[in-house]
């Protein structure tokens, strides 16, 4: 079958108009031997395209004739398309690939990156959090529910602190208001499961997240700080 596409791609366009904005705009295709010829299918413009071999043609036949035939000639006496192909693969073998070996490799994260979500500690043991909600109020996704009461000795803790990560939109603003660093997200993409119930994170599980990845969090943060 004639590919209009392969077709206008070997086909010079007249009035120097490109190739590509004729390709991209809603055009019908009429292909003839010599040409073709488009049709904007609402305004009804047209603009003809003229193959290149019979412009080329028109101009010079006989050197249209003759070259191709010194061209093929030359290449096939100095198998000068084996040599580049051959030199093509030799480069080839000694740049870096270009893909890696997932999951055992691993391509570089942002400090940025909005991951899975935890909730961090002081060096002390204990919770960041003050239970200010300011990150359950500005969840676009309404995906945070916090509980809190006050301390027998005066400080305000969460009682519940949970995540519904089926909602979650991964936008990054719970982490953005907090003003103790306590929620935040991690690097981890890799928290996939079976059941929807296994992403209903409650405070035991973002704390637990948040013990694991400490170091790391700790060190995205610092990173980023020039920046928030
Ligand atoms: S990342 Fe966005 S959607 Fe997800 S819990 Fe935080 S604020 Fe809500
Ligand atoms: S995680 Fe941060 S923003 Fe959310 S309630 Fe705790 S202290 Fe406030």
């Amino acid at each position: 079958m004639f590919s209009v596409s392969r077709a206008a791609r070997s086909l010079n366009v007249i009035a120097g108009r490109p190739q590509v904005s004729l390709l991209n705009t809603r055009l019908a295709a009429s292909v003839f031997p010599t040409g073709i010829r488009y049709t904007h299918r609402s305004s009804g413009d047209t603009v003809t395209v003229r193959a290149r071999r019979e412009q080329r043609l028109n101009e010079d036949p006989e050197k249209l004739m003759v070259q191709p035939v010194l061209d093929r000639a030359a290449q096939e006496m100095f198998f000068t398309e084996i040599v580049r192909t051959m030199w093509l693969v030799l480069e080839q073998m000694f740049k870096p690939p270009y893909t890696i070996m997932y999951p055992n490799e691993k391509g570089p994260i942002s400090p940025r990156f909005r991951g899975e979500h935890a909730l961090r500690r002081y060096p002390t043991g204990e919770e960041r959090c003050i239970a200010c909600k300011l990150c359950e109020a500005i969840c676009p996704a309404q995906a945070i529910t916090i509980e809190a009461e006050p301390r027998e000795d005066g400080s305000r803790r969460t009682t519940r602190y949970d995540i519904d990560m089926t909602k979650c939109i991964y936008c990054g603003f719970c982490q953005e208001a907090c003003p103790v660093d306590a929620i935040v997200e991690s690097q981890n993409f890799e928290f996939t499961t079976e059941t929807r119930e296994e992403l209903l994170y409650n405070k035991e599980k973002l704390l637990a997240n948040g013990d694991k990845w400490e170091a790391e969090l700790a060190r995205n943060l610092k990173a980023d700080h020039l920046y928030r």
